[in-house]
């Protein structure tokens, strides 16, 4: 489908973006994503998944080495090899997204999308570390998981293996800069830290991406503004999130995680039995799809009057599929979030919901004045 928006529907497009008060934006990584989601009306990133990069057959092999590594300069070589691709990864979003705020979220990956599973790749490995692959065999088994989506991801892998959150951040802060100074106009970028339940997560992820900016900085002799915040997608954060808030310039709520972890339903076996439930009225839709008031709904309210306790400016947003609901970003109006990211396809039917949103909440103003 050409993403273009014109007649009629473009007029509508154009009233609705004169109602609503939330942004929208859109999940996107790669560079025919971001120019969709441009074409789309989004007014940024709202999340872009920096693991799904990684899978590109150029890059795997160096990914395996990076996590197999039983030793830093291991991970260090590896790194080295991926910093130039993720350097250009994010040097065409910003020229793509020119200027408006892209939101990059650190590695989040399940461990076992990365480890190595057949002979051939554990042997690869292993020649690429110059290790046996005896070794690689134990290490693969050492690091596979009972239940990978609540183990070793998201901001835990950062702080296990620090040098990956330095590789990306340094390959931000190069792209920005030289983005800068090939257009003129500065990228902003916000970068993200995944799964933290804890401010002290985030104050060490925190202190490594500034460590990292400050080096760039003095070796470019320029400096450039950017954010550094959280999502928030695990009910821990939702409870702490006034502490979070300190350590936080945003926050974005992560609702596929948060509906897994508020119900203790997996994200990928849900289909089972959700059906079940949904038809004798246990869960009255699919929590997954539009965001559950009584749970999820009520967390998020939690964590954004806490948060803004703390910080009354901070930014809040949604990036969960959740954002490009109707009915959910007719729930993130009643919360004031200032924007919803959601699949750059959704973007048109997130405007409109978001002007729907607005004027029923303008209604209810009216109606209670
Ligand atoms: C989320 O959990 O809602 C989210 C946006 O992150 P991911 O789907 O990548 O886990
Ligand atoms: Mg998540």
């Amino acid at each position: 489908i050409e993403p273009k928006l014109s007649g009629d529907f473009a007029k509508l497009m154009e009233w609705a973006d004169g109602v609503r008060r939330m942004k929208v934006r859109a999940n996107a990584e790669t560079p025919l994503d971001a120019e969709t989601a441009r074409k789309f009306g989004a007014e940024g990133i709202g999340l872009c998944r920096t693991e799904h990069m990684f899978f590109d057959p150029a890059r795997i092999g160096a990914v395996r080495q990076m996590i197999m590594a039983e030793h830093e300069d291991g991970r260090r070589a590896a790194l080295a090899k991926l910093l130039p691709f993720q350097r250009s990864d994010f040097t065409e979003l910003f020229r793509i997204m020119a200027g408006l705020p892209v939101t990059i979220r650190l590695l989040d990956p399940p461990l076992h999308e990365f480890l190595p599973h057949t002979e051939e790749e554990i042997a690869e490995v292993a020649v690429g570390l110059g290790v046996e692959a005896s070794a690689m065999q134990r290490r693969a088994a050492d690091l596979s998981e009972a239940n990978p989506m609540l183990g070793h991801r998201g901001c835990r892998l950062g702080i296990s293996y620090p040098e990956i959150y330095e590789m990306q951040a340094r390959a931000i802060f190069e792209a920005a800069i030289a983005v800068a100074k090939e257009t003129g106009t500065a990228p902003i970028p916000e970068i993200m830290i995944p799964l933290v339940m804890s401010k002290r997560e985030l104050d060490i992820t925190r202190g490594q991406v500034e460590g990292i900016a400050a080096q760039v900085f003095a070796e470019a002799g320029t400096t450039i503004e950017y954010m550094v915040g959280t999502m928030i997608e695990l009910p821990r954060a939702c409870l702490t999130a006034d502490s979070i808030a300190e350590s936080a310039d945003f926050f974005s709520f992560g609702t596929n995680d948060l509906t897994q972890t508020t119900f203790g339903l997996s994200r990928d076996d849900a289909g089972k039995f959700l059906p079940a439930y949904v038809e004798k009225n246990i869960i009255p839709k699919d929590p997954f799809v539009s965001i559950d008031p009584e749970g999820v709904g009520a967390l998020v309210k939690i964590a954004a009057k806490k948060g803004r306790r703390v910080k009354p400016g901070l930014k809040l947003g949604i990036c969960g599929e959740h954002g490009g609901d109707p009915a959910s970003v007719q729930f993130c109006e009643t919360v004031k979030l200032d924007y919803v990211s959601c699949s750059p396809y959704r973007v048109p039917v997130a405007r409109l919901a978001a002007a729907q949103a607005a004027l029923d909440s303008a209604g209810r103003t009216d109606r209670t004045a």
